[in-house]
């Protein structure tokens, strides 16, 4: 299965698209680690990238496709995919086409101060990327990975004044990407409103119902 995970920065896709990598065996692929990636080892792609991330601004699509493309081009994407983050706009969706064709979409949508309370209170690992939350997913030590004792940071992008940015580039550049979809009738929509303290069992049972589905077919 080809699926592509879409919503809100915040809303919780890079949380459910780890889940879903573990019961599906299928690689999560998300553009925003493989970017973050490049700025750590500090590559000639990684630098132009920072500079749009650290503002919020999306990375310009040509990019963005020709470092997608080299992912999806390995071995493990061969019989599938969860993709995170990407197509983020129309012409990237263009793009993929040309790569290859997803089964679904599944579009997952929250309300706007879920979104916020989520993007602002973000806490990630520095060594293996793990996503915490300091009041809906606290580490059970202060600033400190549960899982490989790293250390835990603010991406800079998830600053009050980046998110406003990321959220208007959502509104602006993302969401037509979904209209894009919709006429091809690959559009699936997924509830994520409850905070992450709660359980969201719901969010990932509602995702493999569609996926289950898709199997079937
Ligand atoms: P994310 O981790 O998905 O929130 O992505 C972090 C940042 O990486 C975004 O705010 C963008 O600056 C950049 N980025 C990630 N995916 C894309 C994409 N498909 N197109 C352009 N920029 C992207």
């Amino acid at each position: 299965m080809k699926i592509a995970l879409f919503g809100s920065p915040g809303v919780g896709k890079g949380t459910y698209a780890a889940k879903l990598e573990a019961i599906y065996h299928m690689p999560h692929i998300a553009t925003g680690d493989l970017f973050r990636a490049e700025i750590k080892q500090q590559t000639e792609l990684g630098k132009k990238a920072k500079e749009y991330i650290d503002k919020g601004a999306l990375v310009p699509d040509e990019i963005t496709t020709g470092m997608l493309k080299n992912r999806l081009d390995k071995e493990d994407c061969q019989n599938g995919f969860l993709l995170d983050g990407f197509p983020r706009t129309v012409k990237q969706a263009e793009a993929l086409e040309g790569i290859t064709t997803l089964d679904a979409i599944i579009n997952y949508f929250a309300d706007d101060e879920v979104i916020i309370q989520r993007l602002s209170g973000r806490r990630l690992c520095k060594k293996d990327g793990s996503i915490y939350h300091i009041t809906n997913v606290p580490p059970k030590q202060e600033n400190i990975c549960d899982k490989c004792s790293g250390e835990l940071y603010q991406r800079d992008d998830d600053k009050p004044e980046a998110i406003k940015e990321r959220l208007e580039v959502y509104s602006t550049q993302t969401k037509p990407v979904l209209e894009y979809y919709q006429t091809k009738g690959i559009v699936h929509r997924v509830d994520a409103n409850t905070s992450i303290s709660e359980p969201n069992n719901h969010i990932i049972e509602d995702t493999q119902k569609i996926l289950d589905n898709l199997k079937e077919e």
